[in-house]
């Protein structure tokens, strides 16, 4: 039976015959052809393509996730991931011409995007398919031999990905390993090319720490505290429709660029606060725990956490919208705190979940110390009409991406890199980010014999690229 594959516990020792076997089929170089790429890469879409049913019925199990929101999240979004690749695949393969220098001349040079052998990925609940397949199609378009680590937070979808992965893909190259902790760490013990991890920035950490003893490159996909600014100069009821979009109807705000706290001017928030209350309405029904459009906390573990951050003595007489709560079936209806003190839990940690502080300043600008105050932020928003606010809020905050006048949709945004910056991670991936970011970038001289000062033969000089074309 082949490593990985046995059931029973699963330790250092088959850890590393699991690389070992991957690393032997990294070399035998069926990875790095076009052709196995693409073979893996139309395997993907058409695991996709049959598996849609099952997959949305595991996200429900896990997140009791509405189907639309599991259909374009997990569905939709690795389908559009996977045909990008494939379209793509071959100018992305293709060695960049480098213009050469007098130093060198007559020469040629070109930059080879080269696989980097076995990497790992390790992936967490909130969109378990999501979150899983895409670097995953990166990982393979590039060329290399992949192992996933889904999280087991999310068991239904573990389950389904390690299933899916066995049955459609090529398992000599690329596997799924089940677990938690113990399967983590001994996965992490091994030595990789490169690790994309997703998840908190604790244990992003640990996998740093892992890494750092085999020179292994990371990707740290993490989270963090996501602001939302809020100017009075807006159209108030798309602003407040995308606020809550990006809040409440994307798994009950437990996504990493959900909006995590908003910051509105003193006078405003009245107003801001009512109309989102109405669009709640509008969005979840009078009685909104029972709404079907609403995600579950995943986990009781997660529910106490968030239950937590709402019996803090610090907002106890704070909340202006108190959402109800339901532990049996772990929901929490949208949550809204007006003016929580700083040092209260729930501006000190990630909410992810559906409890939305609000925070007042006297002037627009005041907003920006408080962002700047905090770790950089995997996504910042900003809600304004105000053309110099905007150029103001771009240069002056950093976080991992931006988005004016919405929330979540730069994530989807074809061509733009996904990822964060200081505590909310580092690296990116998503389409042509993720296929550089398994990739080496080789430089490549080329020089000819007959080359000499003054004779030029530069058009002798045969690249690779020529491979490609
Ligand atoms: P989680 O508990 O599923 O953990 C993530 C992964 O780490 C799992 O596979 C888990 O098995 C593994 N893990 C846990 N403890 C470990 C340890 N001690 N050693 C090795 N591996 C270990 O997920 P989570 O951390 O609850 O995820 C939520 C966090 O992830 C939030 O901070 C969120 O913002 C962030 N997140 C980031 C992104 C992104 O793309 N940047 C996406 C989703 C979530």
């Amino acid at each position: 039976m082949e490593e990985g594959k046995e059931k029973g516990v699963f330790d250092g020792e088959k850890a590393c015959l699991l690389v070992k076997e991957l690393r032997k089929s990294f070399e035998s170089g069926k990875t790095r052809s076009y052709k196995w790429r693409i073979s893996q890469l139309e395997a993907i879409a058409m695991m996709i393509q049959e598996r849609e049913k099952d997959i949305i019925e595991a996200v429900y199990k896990d997140l009791s996730k509405p189907q639309l929101e599991a259909y374009i999240s997990e569905v939709s979004r690795i389908k559009t991931a996977c045909s990008e690749a494939i379209k793509a695949l071959h100018q992305w393969m293709k060695p960049e011409k480098v213009k050469t220098g007098i130093t060198t001349y007559p020469s040629s040079a070109e930059i080879v995007s080269e696989p980097l052998g076995v990497v790992l990925v390790i992936s967490t609940w909130n969109f378990p398919f999501m979150i899983s397949l895409e670097p995953v199609i990166g990982a393979i378009a590039a060329g290399n031999a992949v192992v996933l680590k889904p999280s087991e937070v999310a068991p239904a979808s573990s389950a389904l990905l390690a299933d899916l992965v066995e049955n459609y893909l090529d398992n000599s190259s690329v596997r799924v390993i089940e677990g938690g902790v113990p399967e983590a760490t001994a996965l992490l013990e091994q030595k990789w090319d490169k690790i994309l991890y997703t998840g908190n920035a604790r244990v992003g950490r640990i996998v740093m720490a892992a890494a750092t003893k085999h020179l292994t490159p990371v990707i740290l996909e993490l989270g963090g505290k996501c602001p939302a600014l809020v100017d009075s100069n807006l159209n108030l009821q798309v602003a407040v429709r995308r606020l809550i979009a990006g809040k409440w109807a994307i798994n009950s705000g437990q996504a990493c660029v959900s909006v995590d706290y908003i910051i509105t001017l003193k006078e405003f928030a009245p107003t801001l606060i009512n109309a989102m209350k109405e669009e709640l309405e509008q969005f979840f029904g009078k009685d909104q725990i029972k709404s079907k459009d609403m995600s579950r906390i995943v986990s009781p573990s997660h529910f106490s956490r968030l239950s937590k951050l709402l019996d803090d003595d610090k907002v106890s007489d704070k909340i202006v919208l108190r959402g109800q709560i339901d532990e049996n079936q772990l929901k929490i209806a949208p949550t809204i705190i007006l003016d929580a003190p700083d040092d209260s839990l729930v501006m000190q940690e990630e909410i992810f979940g559906p409890i939305m502080p609000i925070v007042t300043v006297d002037k627009i600008e005041d907003g920006f110390d408080i962002i700047k105050s905090k770790p950089k932020p995997l996504a910042a928003y900003l809600f304004t009409n105000n053309e110099q606010l905007k150029k103001s809020f771009v240069e002056n905050i950093s976080s991992g991406g931006m988005l004016i006048n919405d929330t979540v949709l730069h994530v989807v945004t074809a061509g733009l890199p996904f990822g964060g910056v200081g505590e909310s991670g580092m690296g990116c991936y998503h389409g042509k980010f993720s296929f550089d970011g398994f990739s080496h970038k080789k430089g490549v001289l080329y020089r000819s014999f007959n080359a000499w000062f003054g004779s030029s033969n530069s058009n002798k000089h045969k690249s690779i690229s020529s491979n490609y074309g």
